[in-house]
C-alpha cells in the first residue's frame, strides 16, 4: 500500500488540482528548453517574415504575400497562380503526411512543441507569470476577493494580452495585405472591410484561445486529439510513466518501493493538468514537461533518470521493438507517401514553366483556299503568362513543307493573364494530298528563346 502523502504535499497538490483554470508550475529542463527555442523560432519567423522584401524586375514587393485580389501567391522569387493549385494541394498533402508520420513515431509531439495553440498559450502564460507571479501566487490571486491590487494586476495582464493579440492579428493580415500598406492605412483610417473583419476576428481568436481557453482547447476542442490514436502502433513513443519501475510509489524508505516518491511534481508542471501516472490520456500533448520535472526528482534521489520518458507500449511491456518495414506498416506507408509527395512536388516545381499555351482550331471553317492557290487554316492560341512582368512571345509553326504563319506572330501578354490570339497558318499551293496532317506550334519567350513550349495540332488539307 502507498504511504499517505505528507500533509503539506497533499495540500499543495489539492490546491493545484482545484477545478478551474490550470496554473502549471514552471519547470526547467531539456524539453522546456526545446519548447522555448521552438516558440522563439516560430515567432521570429511569423512576426518577421512579413517584413521581408524581394526585388522583382527592378521593383520591391513583399517577399511572402497571399494576394487574393489578384489571385497570386508570392514566395520570394516564386509566383504561384490558380493554375498552380496542384502544387499547393501537394504541399498541403505533404504537410499532413509529415504530421501523420511524426504522430506514428512520437505521438502527439506536434501538439506539444509546434502547434500554434501550444505556442501562443506558452507566450500568454509567460506574460501571466511575469505579471502575477508563479503558479501558487496565481492560484492565490484568483481566489482572492476583488480589490484594487487584484484589479490592477489583472488589468495589466489583460492589457498586454490584448496588445499581443492585436499585433498577432496585424501580422496575420499582413500576409494578405502588404503590411506596410496596412499600417499606413491605420494612420489614415483607410482599412478595407475584409481587413477590419479579419483583424478583429483574429485578435479576438488569439486572445480567447491562448489567454482564456488555453489547455481546454487541447482537452476538449481539438479534433486531432480524438483521432490521432488511429496513427499509433505499439511501437509509437509517447510520454509515459514506467509503472514497473515506479511502483509501489512513495515506499522507498521501507526499502521495497519503486522510484516514484509521489511528490506530485509531474502533475504540477503539466499544462493540461493530468497525472501521467494514470496512463496514456488523450489530453496529454507530449510536451515532455513532466519528464523534466521527474528527471530533476530522480537526480535528487539518486535514481536513474527516465521514470517518465518517451517510451512505446512495447518498451514498457518489455516486448522487443519490431524490425524492418513489415514491423511498422503505418510508418512505412506514411514515410513512402511523404517521400513520393516531396519528389512529385520537386519534379512539378522543376518542370513548371511560366508560359502555358492552348491551341484551338477554328471549327467554323476547316480550311480555305486563297487566290494564289495556298491553303489556310485558322487557329486561336491561348497564351498564358504566369510571370509577374509583361512578356513577349514569338509563335512559329512546322510539320509540313513550306508551312508559314500569315500576319502577326509576335504577341505581348500582361503579367498573370491569358491572351487569346488569332493565328492563320498557310501551306503552299500544290501541297500533299488532302487529309488531316499533324503540325506543331513552337512558342518562345523573347527573353528566353531556349525555354519554349511545343503544342501539337493539325492542319486540314482539302
Ligand atoms: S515527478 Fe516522478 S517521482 Fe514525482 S510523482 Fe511524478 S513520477 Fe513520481
Ligand atoms: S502528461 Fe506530461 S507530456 Fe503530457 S501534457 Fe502533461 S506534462 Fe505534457
Amino acid at each position: 500500500m502507498n504511504k499517505p502523502l505528507s500533509k503539506l504535499r497533499a495540500a499543495k497538490l489539492e490546491l493545484y488540482r482545484q477545478q478551474g483554470k490550470i496554473h502549471a508550475r514552471a519547470v526547467a529542463g531539456r524539453f522546456n528548453s526545446l519548447r522555448r527555442a521552438l516558440v522563439w523560432l516560430t515567432q521570429i519567423v511569423f512576426y518577421g517574415a512579413c517584413w521581408l522584401n524581394w526585388e522583382s524586375n527592378g521593383s520591391m514587393r513583399q517577399a511572402i504575400l497571399f494576394d487574393i485580389a489578384h489571385e497570386k501567391l508570392y514566395l520570394f522569387g516564386l509566383v504561384l497562380w490558380p493554375q498552380d493549385a496542384l502544387l499547393l494541394a501537394l504541399a498541403l498533402i505533404v504537410a499532413a503526411t509529415a504530421l501523420f508520420l511524426a504522430t506514428a513515431l512520437a505521438g502527439r509531439v506536434f501538439c506539444g512543441f509546434l502547434c500554434p495553440q501550444t505556442v501562443y498559450t506558452a507566450i500568454f502564460v509567460w506574460i501571466e507569470a511575469r505579471v502575477e507571479g508563479d503558479h501558487l501566487a496565481r492560484l492565490k490571486l484568483d481566489r482572492r476577493p476583488p480589490g484594487p491590487g487584484k484589479f490592477v494586476r489583472k488589468a495589466v495582464k489583460h492589457g498586454i494580452w490584448a496588445a499581443v493579440a492585436i499585433w498577432t492579428a496585424i501580422t496575420f493580415v499582413g500576409y494578405f495585405t502588404p503590411i506596410r500598406e496596412l499600417l499606413a492605412g491605420f494612420g489614415e483610417w483607410r482599412v478595407g472591410p475584409w481587413e477590419a473583419f479579419w483583424l478583429l476576428f483574429y485578435a479576438a481568436f488569439t486572445y480567447v484561445q491562448a489567454g482564456l481557453a488555453r489547455e481546454a482547447v487541447c482537452q476538449h476542442m481539438c479534433p486531432y486529439s480524438r483521432f490521432q490514436g488511429v496513427m499509433f502502433d505499439p511501437a509509437t513513443a509517447n510520454v509515459a510513466y514506467d509503472r514497473r519501475r515506479g511502483e509501489p510509489r512513495n515506499a522507498r524508505r521501507q526499502g521495497a518501493g519503486g522510484d516514484c516518491i509521489d511528490c506530485g511534481l509531474c502533475v504540477e508542471v503539466c499544462p493540461t493538468g493530468i497525472d501521467i501516472r494514470d496512463g496514456l490520456q488523450y489530453p496529454c500533448i507530449n510536451c515532455g514537461l513532466c519528464i523534466d520535472a521527474c528527471d530533476a526528482v530522480m537526480d535528487r534521489t539518486g535514481a536513474p533518470r527516465g521514470l517518465i520518458r518517451f517510451a512505446s507500449a512495447n518498451e514498457l511491456a518489455g516486448v522487443p521493438a519490431p524490425r524492418g518495414v513489415a514491423g511498422r506498416p503505418r510508418v512505412a506507408v506514411y514515410a513512402g507517401l511523404l517521400l513520393a509527395g516531396v519528389l512529385l512536388g520537386g519534379w512539378l516545381l522543376a518542370e513548371r514553366t511560366l508560359l502555358r499555351v492552348d491551341v484551338l482550331r477554328d471549327r467554323g471553317a476547316l480550311s480555305r483556299e486563297t487566290a494564289d492557290g495556298r491553303i489556310e487554316n485558322a487557329y486561336t492560341l491561348q497564351l498564358m503568362n504566369l510571370d509577374d512582368v509583361v512578356r513577349h512571345y514569338r509563335v512559329a509553326v512546322s510539320g509540313l513543307p513550306g508551312l508559314e504563319i500569315v500576319g502577326g506572330r509576335e504577341f505581348a501578354v500582361e503579367p498573370g493573364s491569358i491572351r487569346p490570339v488569332a493565328v492563320t497558318v498557310s501551306a503552299p499551293a500544290g501541297a500533299p494530298p488532302g487529309g488531316i496532317r499533324p503540325i506543331v506550334f513552337d512558342i518562345s519567350a523573347e527573353h528566353a528563346p531556349a525555354s519554349g513550349v511545343r503544342e501539337p495540332s493539325s492542319f486540314v488539307l482539302p
